[in-house]
């Protein structure tokens, strides 16, 4: 039996994928060199197509790492001299937060209540850099795109960076209400995992440069560089990019994209709403996330609905941290198709009056 994982990353790939690989050895990509012209090419149609399809402002700038945690460490080493403003409600907000103060003892955090929006008024104090995460991957909850604007607007001198880990490529992002985004592709992009895409405003750009921290393979100044010949630091994960390329190219514009995710996720609200046995971790609607939803029980039940469905071909998420006993966590990623939702539906719809 081939399980079906609608495990939030990673999670479920596209089914092309064994046939890219094969078409990606054929061409004698998994051989070439990252300094030769088949690489450049290669580099250049991936950056091109992540543009259009993702509606990526001309004037940002795209670059291959290998991880969402490598961007972590990016920003805080590259972006910010003394100290960032880390605003977050779950566990990967409060990660990058930890990740960061190791490296700048004055980063400073702010949790917000899951339940409620962001206070978009905070004050920075000496913070030059905003960090958001867009999607909270740990309890499904989501900061809106109207709510980046405002924050921007509010905030318009600081470097402002959003971990768009587990929605870019699922949902519409505005791209130009931030400085600094970021995913990595076993999410949303429906790939595997070993490369992620960070994407800097000329801002974020200017300010690296006029920070000029040249210390790591990986800062952000030298990847520039690089970036400008279509080539990475290091030896990138060829494999993966290609893969990215042909998935890029195989999908419909994000438009497309985001409105299939938002009314799948109605679905799952609708569901959710006729079983009272089930209930969302997140009660209130308007911060809900549309990628990840965070179902939320009693351990017993939980735990029994986990090991039930594995035994049935589907594979849940776990909950996250603290939330691992009473919650478990259903993807909402692009690459899911609708047939498998509706097979998970039944599934559930079964187990549930069983009990
Ligand atoms: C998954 C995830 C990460 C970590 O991604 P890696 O590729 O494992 O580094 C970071 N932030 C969020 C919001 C995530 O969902």
């Amino acid at each position: 039996m081939t399980m079906i994982s609608f495990y939030p990353g990673p999670s479920r790939v596209y089914d092309q994928i064994p046939a890219y690989v094969k078409a990606a050895f054929q061409a004698g990509l998994l051989s070439a060199n990252h300094r030769s012209k088949p690489f450049m090419d290669l580099s250049m149609t991936t950056i091109g197509l992540l543009h259009k399809k993702l509606a990526i402002p001309k004037t940002y700038r795209i670059f291959f790492v290998s991880s969402a945690t490598e961007c972590w460490e990016i920003i805080a080493q590259s972006l910010i001299r003394k100290s960032s403003l880390h605003v977050f409600n779950g566990a990967f907000g409060e990660k990058w937060f930890d990740y960061t103060k190791r490296l700048r003892p004055h980063a400073e955090g702010l949790r917000f209540d899951p339940e409620s929006t962001v206070d978009v008024s905070f004050s920075t104090k000496e913070a030059e850099l905003i960090c958001i995460t867009q999607n909270e991957t740990s309890n499904g909850t989501q900061v809106s795109s109207a709510l980046l604007r405002k924050i921007r607007k509010l905030h318009p001198k600081e470097i402002i960076a959003v971990d768009a880990t587990s929605s870019m490529a699922g949902i519409n992002l505005d791209f130009r209400s931030a400085d600094v985004w970021f995913a990595s592709v076993q999410k949303c992009f429906g790939l595997p995992s070993g490369l992620a895409l960070l994407i800097c405003s000329p801002r974020a750009i200017a300010r690296a440069n006029e920070i000029g921290e040249y210390e790591h393979y990986n800062s952000l100044s030298y990847l520039n560089t690089m970036m400008a010949k279509w080539q990475t630091t290091y030896t990138p994960n060829i494999l993966g990019i290609y893969l990215l390329m042909c998935t890029l190219k195989q999908r419909p514009n994000l438009s497309t994209i985001h409105k299939q995710t938002l009314s799948r996720y109605k679905k799952w609200e609708a569901f959710v709403k006729k079983h009272n046995q089930l209930q969302f971790l997140i009660a209130n609607p308007a911060v809900r996330s549309f990628t990840v939803m965070c179902l939320y029980g009693p351990p017993k039940r939980i735990k029994q609905l986990k090991t039930s469905a594995e035994n049935s071909g589907f594979l849940l998420g776990s909950g996250y941290g603290v939330l691992k006993e009473m919650t478990f966590r259903v993807a909402n990623f692009p690459a899911l198709r609708q047939k498998e939702i509706s097979a998970l539906m039944a599934f559930l719809r079964r187990a549930l009056s069983a009990s």
